[in-house]
């Protein structure tokens, strides 16, 4: 195990060379009162969790132990309504809204011994991993598998199908993707990264909301992400996917780097599966079957992702995947080494630190495909070393929410052995497609997006913030230029 404490220093190294920034699952810094910043239409309602309004000064150079740190978010307010009100309303798993029933949006509903902690990405992050404290995972489901989901009718004969290439736009020039900062009136943060946050934004000529997300630079490059920061933007620029949130273009000035993104409504998918604790294999599989499609888009094109996690994935206005952040994306046409990605999510070739490529996203399916039916990874452990020798060894103890299907399905996306792991065969990802537990899949409506979300996220306003959570703002800077730019060679693309 040799290897394993080489990557585990390397990774506290990495940690420790990230300063002061706040954590993407919601490691906040400040405690400054909110300025007015809410969407003018629609104040968010969300309340702040004791978790996230709680300060981290302890984060900086020297990330404090894993066991001292606070829960990241979406710690639960007990006053969640009772479980069984999501019931009827969950049957209806194609029609129905969260409003309705969810008496609120105040949080997971469950307690939270039982919250499994949200995932950071290893490279430069520091993880509070909150596991129950029983060490068992948490029990009990309040939504109960959708009867008359039109995803599950007339079980399709499966076809080799084409990739789906749903948005053909011709190649974007530098100049179709930068926009200038003073196009937009900038309000709260619906987000936090690893180096800066994400805020909506409305661009002033069209009304038209977006997502900013502001990097530091100089978080960056204290951080040594530089590469990951440019690939990024060259990436996001590429991809065209209705499952990728789309890229209107970025810009810069002495501080920051500013991504503008399709504002995308609904919320991460890690609110909804904490708020649920679990899903019903059908509505989990309406989920992977829509990543399973971004993944091959970014495959088709060379890229794989690296960063699968339910964070990173979030729900548009009709309940549709779109994945985010793509800092760990990358262009890869044989292999690559880098050790980055969550540590839940980390394929055993990762850990290894053996040349890796697409093969690392289709493990990662797998272990998206286990967390969203049982509510919780098929290996943790708070401490990344134990985790990582989990992970090797490949032990999976499945809950009883697993048949025989799906549990075939995950144990092939979950094969160390690369000659043997589903979507790393010379049929790609036609094998997982054609897997029987995808079965009643029609790929060409679901590439379509015509199979109907299982759920609907709440949308009073165009601009709406309700489905995320509430972030503490700090008195923040955009567009200074008024001195050199100590960073100006590094960016040169945005
Ligand atoms: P990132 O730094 O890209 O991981 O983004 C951090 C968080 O900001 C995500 O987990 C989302 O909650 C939010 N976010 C990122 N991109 C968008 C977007 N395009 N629309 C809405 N929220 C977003």
């Amino acid at each position: 195990m040799a290897f394993i404490n080489k990557i585990l220093q390397k990774t506290k190294h990495k940690i420790g060379e990230r300063e002061g920034s706040s954590g993407s699952g919601g490691l906040i810094l400040e405690k400054t009162p909110l300025p007015d910043m809410d969407s003018p239409t629609n104040p968010p309602t969300m309340p702040i969790s004791p978790a996230t309004s709680q300060p981290h000064s302890a984060i900086g150079t020297q990330p404090p132990a894993y066991s001292t740190m606070p829960p990241q978010k979406h710690v639960v307010p007990s006053n969640a309504p009772a479980m069984q009100s999501h019931t009827s309303v969950a049957a209806r798993a194609a029609s129905f809204s969260v409003g309705a029933y969810s008496g609120g949006k105040g949080g997971a509903y469950v307690s939270p011994q039982a919250l499994y902690a949200g995932h950071s990405p290893i490279g430069y992050h520091a993880t509070p991993q909150a596991v129950p404290s029983s060490g068992q995972p948490p029990v009990a489901s309040p939504m109960p598998v959708p009867s008359h989901h039109p995803f599950y009718g007339q079980p399709q004969q499966q076809q080799q199908q084409p990739l789906p290439e749903v948005a053909q736009q011709p190649e974007r020039s530098y100049e179709d993707t930068h926009v200038q900062l003073n196009e937009f009136e900038i309000f709260r943060t619906v987000g936090t990264g690893s180096f800066g946050r994400v805020r909506l934004v409305r661009h002033k000529a069209t009304g038209i909301y977006y997502a900013m997300k502001v990097l530091k630079k100089g978080h960056v490059v204290r951080a040594k992400q530089v590469e990951h920061v440019n690939s990024e933007r060259r990436i996001l620029a590429e991809c065209k996917c209705p499952f990728i949130v789309y890229m209107l273009g970025t810009c810069q000035d002495r501080t920051n780097l500013y991504f503008f993104m399709e504002y995308v409504v609904g919320g991460e998918l890690f609110t909804y599966l904490r708020r649920y604790h679990r899903f019903p294999p059908p509505v989990a599989k309406f989920y992977a079957a829509e990543v399973l499609l971004a993944l091959e888009y970014m495959h088709a094109r060379n890229i794989i992702w690296r960063d699968t996690k339910p964070e990173n994935i979030l729900l548009d206005n009709r309940g549709h995947v779109k994945l985010t952040d793509m800092g760990f994306a990358k262009k890869v046409l044989d292999r690559t080494w880098t050790l980055c990605g969550t540590p839940d999510y980390l394929a055993p070739e990762v850990i290894q630190a053996k040349g890796y490529g697409r093969s690392v996203d289709w493990w990662a399916l797998g272990i998206l495909i286990f967390e969203m039916i049982a509510g919780y990874p098929p290996f943790y452990d708070e401490d990344h070393y134990r985790l990582y020798e989990k992970i090797l060894a490949g032990r999976i103890q499945w809950p009883p929410q697993f048949d025989a299907v799906s549990r075939d399905l995950v144990s092939r996306l979950l094969t160390a052995d690369l000659s043997r792991r589903l979507g790393n065969l010379h049929r790609g990802s036609a094998d997982i497609k054609e897997h029987r537990w995808f079965a009643e899949v029609d790929w060409d409506r679901l590439a379509a997006r015509e199979i109907p979300a299982p759920l609907i996220p709440p949308q009073k306003v165009a601009g709406d913030t309700s489905n995320f959570d509430k972030y503490p703002e700090t008195p923040e800077t955009y567009g200074d230029v008024t001195s050199e730019d100590p960073y100006a060679d590094l960016f040169v693309e945005f």
